[in-house]
């Protein structure tokens, strides 16, 4: 794919949405101020929640981190480029408006090569998810647009793989913590780090290490709701996600047990549910405990039930 428009506008100060491996980010040049801003205003999002700058090569992180700790080394080497965000403590000179004024910075290199393509002739952008925020994070170029419009800039790469947001680990305190959960697991990041991690996402306040985790998010119009005990799959208005129960009907999909499919599709199936009008989406409750990505969809279900 010719991507030299989109590299022009990202070097004019403009943004970009382009395809990773978890889902659209919309991109803007890490360094350029009024760039940045033009993100938070086309997402409507809160200046307090703080932005990933993505990489496209590991030399790339000693322009935004200090003291970086030998973790980090070991956690490039096992999962980058890759679905895992790494939050360390931030260079002076990284913008502000990055780090919505936070000492740390977070940053990830993802394998789509789409997008290790764009970055390596852009520079290190930072990219949030492409959605207005409050909507589910877009999986396919087409997302991006009931978004932002018709006309808006987006490198189409077709359907996210993973699906789901990056696991975010903070390596900045002597313990290292995940603070969002992503489809790099914490046995996965122990296993390489041959120490604990914890875990601190379950929280609800006011003031959560990660700012992004007390927003809303991943919401519908449509409700999002558990499948109820002997509840039957049949009133139209639903749009029914099951695990095992093998019902079939155009408002029924089936993921027989596949949880990563279910992972892949499950914004792409919030947005389907509002626009073809259903009320609800009613998923099947799942506890496969030997699955790395059970966790993480029971977090954003969570975070999108009514
Ligand atoms: P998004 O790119 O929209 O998926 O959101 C990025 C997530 O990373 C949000 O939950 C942010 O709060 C979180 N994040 C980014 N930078 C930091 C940081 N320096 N410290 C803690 N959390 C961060
Ligand atoms: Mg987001």
């Amino acid at each position: 794919m010719n991507l030299s428009k989109y590299i022009e506008l990202i070097k004019a100060g403009e943004v970009v949405a382009f395809p990773t491996e978890t889902v659209y980010g919309l991109g803007a040049d890490a360094w350029n101020p009024s760039a940045i801003q033009k993100i938070f205003k086309v997402k409507g999002r809160p200046s307090d929640n703080p932005l990933i700058v993505h990489i496209s090569d590991l030399q790339q992180i000693e322009n935004f981190a200090l003291d970086i700790p030998e973790s980090t080394q070991k956690l490039m080497d096992a999962f980058w480029p890759g679905p895992l965000s790494l939050i360390l403590k931030k260079k002076p000179e990284v913008l502000d408006a990055v780090t919505a004024g936070l000492d740390t910075v977070a940053i990830r290199m993802p394998s789509h090569p789409l997008a290790l393509e764009f970055i390596f002739k852009t520079g290190p952008l930072v990219a949030p998810s492409a959605n207005t925020s409050g909507k589910p994070s877009p999986t396919k170029a087409e997302h991006v647009k009931q978004d932002f419009g018709e006309y808006f800039p987006v490198i189409d790469g077709e359907a996210t793989k993973i699906g789901l947001e990056s696991t975010v680990i903070d390596l900045s305190q002597v313990i290292p913590s995940i603070l969002r959960p992503g489809s790099i697991s914490r046995k996965q990041i122990e296993e390489v780090l041959g120490t604990f991690v914890e875990e601190s996402f379950f929280h609800h306040t006011e003031k959560p290490r990660s700012p992004g985790q007390k927003y809303s998010h991943y919401k519908p119009n449509a409700d999002v709701r558990w499948l109820k005990e002997d509840e039957q799959p049949n009133d139209p208005f639903c749009l029914y996600l099951l695990i095992s129960n093998s019902e079939q009907a155009s408002n029924i999909i089936n993921y027989n047990g596949d949880l990563n499919r279910l992972a892949a599709e499950l914004y792409d199936r919030f947005r389907q549910a509002d626009v073809e009008g259903f009320g609800s989406v009613v998923i099947e409750i799942f506890d496969d405990l030997n699955s790395h990505i059970a966790p993480v969809l029971l977090n954003r279900i969570q975070k999108a039930l009514h």
